[in-house]
């Protein structure tokens, strides 16, 4: 099946409310030209360096999402250009993003990564964190960042149940942050959360976000 072929199984799939993040990490400058001649528009990628490669070499319409984890001192690379940062983990990292925003005179979108799989090795806050951060006040100091939601990722597990029960949480998590910081803000409506393997269990717990690359691109291949 060709790219475009898996994009549109993809794009039937997906509720007009929900909005479709092509992953094309990995992927070369062709495979995302096919997609975004298919109308594709919206695409992410993990790394800084190959984010920022893209976005010079690729379509100025095309919004580019950094989902993965971002070190501060690769920050400045995609400030100028981002659409919105699905994986900021740390207070620290907020930071850095706000005052590289600045200095683009940009606001960029952001979303908390919660940590809500089992493995000890996904990045993210836990809510006790999150909650002890907002309720500081210090994020009303950082002017050029817009929370605008959350993103998680469940655990790598063949256990429908226990995916389905780590979206819900996320959810859950989502509706407390909403009702106690959020309230008056109706950009924060965010919920990312889904990939190719489990985003129509993410859709049916609430989600608004789905990151999708293997379904779309194929396997990808690590050198
Ligand atoms: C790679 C990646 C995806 C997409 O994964 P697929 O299984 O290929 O759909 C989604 N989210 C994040 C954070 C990723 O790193």
């Amino acid at each position: 099946m060709s790219i475009v072929e898996n994009l549109r199984l993809v794009q039937n799939e997906i509720p007009s409310h929900v909005k479709l993040i092509a992953v094309s990490k990995t992927k070369p400058n062709e495979a995302i030209m096919e997609c975004y001649e298919a109308g594709q528009r919206v695409f992410g990628e993990n790394k800084p360096q190959e984010l920022t490669q893209k976005w010079n070499d690729l379509p100025k319409d095309i919004e580019w999402h950094m989902i993965g984890h971002l070190q501060t001192n690769k920050v400045k690379y995609i400030a100028p250009f981002v659409s919105l940062i699905h994986s900021v983990d740390s207070p620290k990292l907020l930071a850095v993003i706000d005052k590289e925003a600045a200095k683009n005179n940009r606001v960029i979108d952001c979303l908390f990564q919660m940590h809500i799989a089992q493995e000890e090795t996904k990045f993210g806050f836990d809510y006790a964190e999150l909650a002890e951060f907002l309720d500081s006040g210090a994020i009303d100091e950082f002017k050029n960042v817009c929370m605008v939601g959350v993103m998680g990722m469940a655990t790598f597990t063949d256990d429908v149940e226990q995916v389905r029960g780590e979206f819900h949480d996320l959810k859950e998590i989502f509706i407390k942050i909403k009702q106690k910081y959020y309230a008056s803000e109706p950009s924060f409506k965010e919920v990312s959360m889904g990939m190719s393997d489990d985003f129509r269990i993410a859709i049916e717990e609430g989600s608004t976000m789905v990151r999708v690359g293997s379904a779309i691109f194929g396997e990808r291949v690590y050198l």
